[in-house]
């Protein structure tokens, strides 16, 4: 294990914009280490006011849809303009298998040559708390000097959801002729989009992209929109040829002039304070609770009483609380 690095050490490093000390700051944030994450959260804290000031934008997408081409692409043409990029995978792959989707060499080669800083965050785990972590390292890379964040997340359901409570302006990347055309839209998917870009707009498939862009736009008219008073853009693009990345970025900067405009920035983080404010607590106290004398026996049992049919989930939760009177009353 390296040794752990003393807060002040890793403040200033991180204000230093060494990229050492940011990695070694957002592994602290998501140890399983109560400790530790003490420590991250007191960095944080320490470091708030260097942050704030970053592009905070979100990609989902299904599998296949060109989700890293796209980061890519639009990382290395935002570094060619000056930016400092860092890019934030949530890995879904990692709960289960404890191996990373960033170990397959291919994704992103080009940009992790580059000078952009790319970090995989492990989904899952015991408490949960996907968004939470994702939202810390954030944080850490805006006080690291990095202008512009990406946030990648398969678009499966629930990632979107955690998305959209960490990024100012969520981009959906969609790819024509996946079989239903408006597929997301049945998933609820495309109601959260700021953005939506059909890619893989390039050789025989650019009518094709077109098309499915129209169907999408009009489409829209008909959800609530993502952000009040916003009309989410429809472009198509070619992640692979690098054509539409102007268009996509130009949106994204539009979607946040427009926030800023009417307050709806300072609105739309506020309400992602609150959540991380809900989801920290839970955490806290689910883990404070787990550490009571015979609570994780009692929780054994109680799972497997459950499971058995022996006891219900009512009953068996209720069991649980009663197991712990002692730490209960602290
Ligand atoms: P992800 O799963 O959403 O991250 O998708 P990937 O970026 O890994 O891309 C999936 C596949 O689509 C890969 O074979 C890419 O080379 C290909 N691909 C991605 N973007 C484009 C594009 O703009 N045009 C074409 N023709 N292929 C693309």
């Amino acid at each position: 294990m390296p040794r752990r690095a003393p807060i002040a050490e890793l403040e200033a490093g991180i204000r230093a914009e060494d990229r050492a000390s940011l990695s070694r700051a957002i592994t602290l944030a998501e140890s399983r280490l109560r400790d530790d994450r003490e420590q991250a959260q007191e960095l944080i804290a320490r470091l708030l006011p260097e942050t704030g000031r970053a592009v905070r934008l979100g990609l989902t997408g299904v599998p296949g849809a060109g989700k890293s081409t796209a980061i890519e692409a639009l990382g290395l043409w935002l570094i060619e303009r000056g930016h400092r990029v860092a890019v934030l995978v949530i890995d879904p792959s990692s709960a289960r298998t404890g191996g990373s989707i960033l170990g397959d060499k291919t994704r992103m080669q080009k940009l992790s040559a580059s000078a952009a800083f790319i970090r995989p965050t492990p989904s899952g785990g015991v408490l949960g708390g996907t968004a939470r972590r994702t939202r810390e390292a954030m944080l850490l890379c805006e006080a690291a000097g990095f202008d512009v964040v990406l946030v990648e997340t398969v678009g499966v359901g629930q990632s979107e959801v955690e998305l959209a409570e960490i990024v100012d302006c969520v981009a959906l990347l969609l790819v024509p002729g996946a079989g239903d055309e408006l597929q997301g839209i049945k998933r609820g998917i495309v109601e959260l989009a700021d953005v939506v870009a059909v890619n893989k707009a390039d050789g025989d498939r650019v009518a094709e992209a077109r098309r499915a862009a129209a169907d999408y736009r009009r489409a829209l008219r008909l959800l609530p929109p993502s952000t009040p008073g916003w009309e989410t853009p429809v472009l198509t693009m070619s992640a692979a040829e690098g054509t539409g990345l102007d268009e996509l970025w130009t949106q994204v900067e539009s979607h946040r002039a427009f926030l800023e405009s009417d307050g709806g920035l300072e609105r739309r983080r506020a309400a992602q304070l609150t959540r991380w404010f809900d989801a920290l607590l839970e955490e806290a106290v689910l883990e404070r609770f787990a550490e009571g004398e015979g609570v994780a026996a009692a929780l054994a049992g109680a799972r497997d009483a459950v499971a058995a049919g022996e006891l219900t989930v009512p009953r068996a939760v209720a069991e649980v609380l009663e197991a712990r009177p002692a730490d209960a009353a602290r």
